[in-house]
């Protein structure tokens, strides 16, 4: 990797750099059939080879059973939390769902969700998103057609390290922001959506894993575009896909794969993380990360410099001193302020490393 640019946004975010390269290599010409993949149809030969390429990968990775279709649909992660409602909520006829709401993404799908059923907001509200309350103190609706949760609360840092226990009811998972970054035992979900751009390729492209059974079922107002059956019927050709997208996370993926799976991914992830959160709960209250240790996200680091609200001045000096050594997209989400650190599956160990130095020098200088 001999880019001197250390990105750690959080998304669109870093594509590792043998993807960025093949890409490159392959733009004009793909595979040698003069064209490229930018101008081929998406019902082309070539194109089928790459959407079944990328298919079997995603299914290997994850182990995904039988039952469950893979589709590669345009929209986003929120083109997605629209989506499930729309398909899921008439799976029982009260069509009540249960949401977690741990941050702002799973905030937005419920409120999404209210405009076609009864929304029940599983804890009470909270004050703030840096916790998630322990599952037994939460009101599960038995009668509910799913429940809905945020995997990874990409804004604040909030990622759930277990599967919630919704018995027999139905579970959708938002996982965009840690997508592959984990094994993940998909038998476990109804239904598991992801955008692209974060850990496994760049925007455009949304993955949605579903059950079998799950399809069919959509609300009758359900646009054409958003209807799983129709969707999954198609292979995900109704209409025209995000084929380039396509074809970087087919790239994307491969690289997951040569480099040791999902497995290999936790590892690192753990690792990265690690380093920046041990230098935070090292720093005597310098660096303030306000999430619950228990549920502190690998893939996106917040926190505060100075006091617990954050020192304005001293944060702009933090990310401007970065910015110099190369290191951009550092700053915290506008709803939040701060500090964010994404760590995704292509940014390296030593990448990390390397802000945990400067870390680790800023505090020295400004203690
Ligand atoms: N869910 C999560 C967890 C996200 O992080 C994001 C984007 N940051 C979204 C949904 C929305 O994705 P999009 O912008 O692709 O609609």
């Amino acid at each position: 990797d001999k880019k001197k640019t250390l990105n750690f946004g959080a998304g669109p975010a870093k594509l590792p750099q043998t993807v960025l390269l093949e890409a490159q290599k392959e733009l004009l010409d793909y595979n040698g059939i003069g064209i490229s993949v930018l101008e081929m149809s998406h019902r082309s030969s070539d194109f089928t080879k790459i959407m079944n390429t990328t298919e079997n990968l995603l299914r290997d990775l994850l182990n995904i059973p039988e039952n469950y279709k893979v589709m590669f649909l345009q929209g986003g992660g929120s083109g997605q939390f629209s989506a499930v409602p729309l398909n899921l909520i008439g799976l029982k006829e009260d069509r009540c769902a249960d949401y977690l709401v741990t941050g702002t993404w799973s905030a937005k799908a419920a409120k999404e969700a209210e405009k076609y059923g009864k929304v029940n907001i599983i804890h009470p509200k909270l004050d703030s998103y840096t916790k998630i309350p322990d599952p037994s103190s939460w009101t599960l609706n038995p009668s509910a057609s799913y429940v809905y949760y945020c995997c990874n609360e990409t804004v604040h840092g909030v990622e759930f390290n277990f599967i919630p226990d919704t018995k027999d009811v139905i579970l959708v998972s938002d996982m965009s922001s840690n997508f592959l970054s984990r094994p993940i035992d998909v038998s476990k979900f109804g239904l598991i959506f992801a955008g692209a751009q974060k850990n496994v390729g760049c925007a455009g492209v949304t993955v949605v894993i579903v059950r079998e059974d799950l399809l069919g079922k959509a609300l009758k107002e359900c646009p054409v575009v958003l209807d799983y059956q129709v969707q999954a019927g198609n292979n995900s050709l109704y209409n025209t896909p995000p084929c380039f997208s396509i074809y970087i996370m087919g790239l994307v993926l491969e690289w997951i794969k040569n480099n040791g799976g999902t497995a290999a991914m936790e590892r690192l992830n753990k690792e990265k993380s690690g380093m920046i959160y041990d230098i935070i709960d090292g720093s005597n209250g310098f660096y303030v990360c306000p999430v619950d240790v228990k549920c502190r996200s690998r893939m996106n680091v917040p926190f505060r410099i100075g006091k617990q609200e954050g020192d304005e001045a001293l944060e702009k000096l933090f990310l401007d001193g970065a910015s110099k050594l190369g290191m951009i997209s550092l700053k915290g989400h506008r709803s939040v302020g701060g500090i964010r650190a994404s760590l995704y599956n292509a940014v390296t160990v030593e990448d990390a490393r390397v802000l945990a130095e400067y870390m680790r020098t800023f505090l020295k200088e400004h203690q």
